[in-house]
C-alpha cells in the first residue's frame, strides 16, 4: 500500500539534498570548529557558510544567529535567556494561551520562580488582540512572546503590529517561527522581532538543529556554561552536519518555497472543499484565511480523534489529532481550548498538514477514504445516539 504522508507540522522527510551536503561532514570533514588546523578551519568554514545563509534568508546578521539542538532549544534561550539577563529591569513576561509547549512551560517554570506571567487570550480563530498585548505591558514587562504560525491550527498571528507595539514601549519580542521558516517569507526587520525560534526539522532539515535570531544589542543570559561556541551564547561542540544541512536545506527553501505555498494552499483548499462537501457536521478549526498554506484542521462531530487516526493508518495515510506530544496524552489540545472549542469537539480533531511532495491524488485518496471512515465509526459511536443527517 502505498503510504500517504501528511503530518508535515509534526516533521518532514529530510531532502536527500540535504543528506549528500551533510555526509562528507561525518567523514573526510570531521574536524571541530575549534581547532586551529586545517581539519577544523574546513569545519569551521562549513559552520560560517551554514550561519550566512540563514541569516540572509531571514533579513539578519551571520553575527545574530546562535544554533542549537532545535526549535526547543532556541524558544528556552529566548524566554530563559532575557529574562535571566534583565532580571534588574523587570519580572514580567507577556504570551498568549496557545504558544507550543516550548515556550508556555518555560513560562510555568519561570512563574513558579516568581516571575508573573501574562497569558493573553485569544479569539475563536486562534488571534491574539495587539491591542491586549499593549494593555498588557507595565513597567515590569520584559518580553513579549507571541508566535508567528500555530503548528495546530496555522493561525497566522499578527506580528508586525506587536512588534510596533513591543518596539514602542521597549519591551523585547521573541517569535516562535518554527512553523513558518522555510514556508512563508520571514524576515526580521519587517516582524520587528528580537528574538526568533527557527528549526532544521520542519523545513525538510535534519532533526536536532535549530537557531535562535538574537537581534545586536539583546541581552541574552546563556543556559550553556562551557566552552566559548556561539560568542559564549551556547557552549558546545557545534553539531556541523547538521549545520551543512540547517543550511542546505534554507538553500532549497530560498529558490522553491514561494512555488510550493502555492502548490500546497491549492492542495488544502480542495481538502477543506471536499471535507465540508462530503462530510456533515464538520468545522475547520483556525483562520479561514491567515493560515498556514499546508494547515487543515477540522473537528468532526460524533467521532472520536484517536480511532479515525488508527483507521487512516490501516488505510496508509498518516495525520494527527493535534500536536504530536499531546496526541500521546489524549489530553484535549490547549490550543483548541484557547480558542474555545469545548473539550468534546476538540477531542474530535484532525490536523493534515500537507508537505512538497503530496498530490491531488493524495488529496483525492483521504476525500474517498475518510467520509467512509467516519460513517463507519458514527454508525457505532455513543457519542452519537440519533444520528441526525441534515
Ligand atoms: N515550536 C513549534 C511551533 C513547533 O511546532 C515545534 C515542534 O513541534 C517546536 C517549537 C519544537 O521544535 P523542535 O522539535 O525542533 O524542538
Amino acid at each position: 500500500m502505498r503510504k500517504i504522508y501528511l503530518d508535515h507540522a509534526a516533521t518532514t522527510p529530510t531532502r536527500p539534498e540535504v543528506v549528500k551536503a551533510i555526509l562528507p561532514y561525518f567523514t573526510e570533514a570531521f574536524g571541530n570548529p575549534s581547532s586551529i588546523y586545517s581539519y577544523g578551519q574546513e569545519a569551521k568554514g562549513a559552520v560560517e557558510e551554514g550561519r550566512a545563509k540563514l541569516a540572509e534568508f531571514i533579513g539578519a546578521r551571520s553575527e545574530e544567529i546562535v544554533f542549537t539542538a532545535g526549535g526547543t532549544e532556541a524558544d528556552n534561550l529566548a524566554v530563559k535567556g532575557v529574562a535571566y539577563a534583565n532580571e534588574h529591569k523587570g519580572n514580567h513576561i507577556i504570551t498568549t494561551s496557545l504558544e507550543h509547549h516550548a515556550v508556555l512551560e518555560v513560562c510555568k517554570f519561570l512563574e513558579r520562580r516568581g516571575l508573573r506571567i501574562t497569558y493573553l487570550p485569544v479569539d475563536k480563530y486562534g488571534l491574539v488582540d495587539p491591542d491586549d498585548v499593549k494593555k498588557a505591558i507595565t513597567n515590569k514587562t520584559i518580553l513579549i512572546s507571541v508566535m508567528h504560525a500555530n503548528n495546530e491550527v496555522g493561525t497566522i498571528e499578527p506580528l508586525e503590529e506587536v512588534g510596533a507595539i513591543a518596539r514602542e514601549a521597549g519591551v523585547y519580542l521573541h517569535t516562535d517561527a518554527v512553523q513558518t521558516v522555510g514556508h512563508i517569507p520571514v524576515n526580521v526587520d519587517k516582524l520587528r522581532v528580537d528574538l526568533l525560534a527557527i528549526s532544521g526539522h520542519k523545513f525538510y532539515g535534519p532533526k536536532g538543529i535549530g537557531a535562535l535570531y538574537v537581534r545586536k544589542g539583546t541581552r541574552l543570559a546563556s543556559l550553556m556554561q562551557g566552552g566559548e561556541q556561539e560568542k559564549g551564547r551556547r557552549a558546545g561542540t557545534e553539531n556541523v552536519p547538521a549545520i551543512v544541512g540547517l543550511g542546505k536545506a534554507v538553500e532549497l527553501a530560498r529558490q522553491e518555497m514561494g512555488k510550493e505555498a502555492e502548490q500546497l494552499t491549492h492542495l488544502r483548499d480542495k481538502l477543506i472543499k471536499g471535507l465540508e462537501e462530503r462530510i456533515d457536521h464538520i468545522r475547520l478549526n483556525g483562520h479561514p484565511t491567515r493560515r498556514l498554506p499546508n494547515n487543515v484542521n477540522v473537528s468532526v462531530d460524533f467521532v472520536e480523534g484517536e480511532s479515525v487516526l488508527l483507521n487512516l493508518d490501516l488505510e496508509g495515510i498518516c495525520a494527527s489529532t493535534g500536536s504530536a506530544c499531546s496526541s500521546e496524552s489524549l489530553e484535549a489540545s490547549h490550543v483548541l481550548l484557547a480558542l474555545g472549542i469545548p473539550p468534546e469537539q476538540a477531542h474530535c480533531s484532525l490536523r493534515f498538514t500537507l508537505g512538497r511532495e503530496n498530490t491531488e491524488a493524495d488529496v483525492e485518496r483521504v476525500l474517498e477514504v475518510l467520509p467512509r471512515i467516519v460513517a463507519k465509526l458514527r454508525a457505532m459511536s455513543p457519542l452519537l445516539k440519533a444520528p441526525k443527517q441534515e
